[in-house]
């Protein structure tokens, strides 16, 4: 069985589902926790910015993946500029 671990916590994530244990986002992936502090830290930004662009969206989703992968989680209170 292939061993997955989530590429921000880097927590090896048992028994993975795909979008039930695990979701895959672009070319990370990440565990339930992470993804769901991901999308938490994705609603607080896109709240506060309008109009909504999914070219916006997306990059969003990265920086807050890619700067999780070196802070081991998702940073929720993000202050983007
Ligand atoms: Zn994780």
């Amino acid at each position: 069985m292939k061993h997955l671990f989530c590429d921000v916590c880097k927590k090896e994530v048992l028994d993975p589902i795909p979008s039930r244990t695990f979701f895959h986002v672009r070319e990370f992936d990440l565990c339930e926790a992470c993804r769901d502090d991901l999308e938490s830290a994705v609603k607080n930004t896109v709240r506060m910015k309008k109009p909504f662009d999914f070219m916006w969206y997306d990059k969003l989703r990265v920086d807050l993946i890619q700067e999780g992968i070196k802070k081991n989680k998702i940073v929720l209170a993000k202050t983007h500029s």
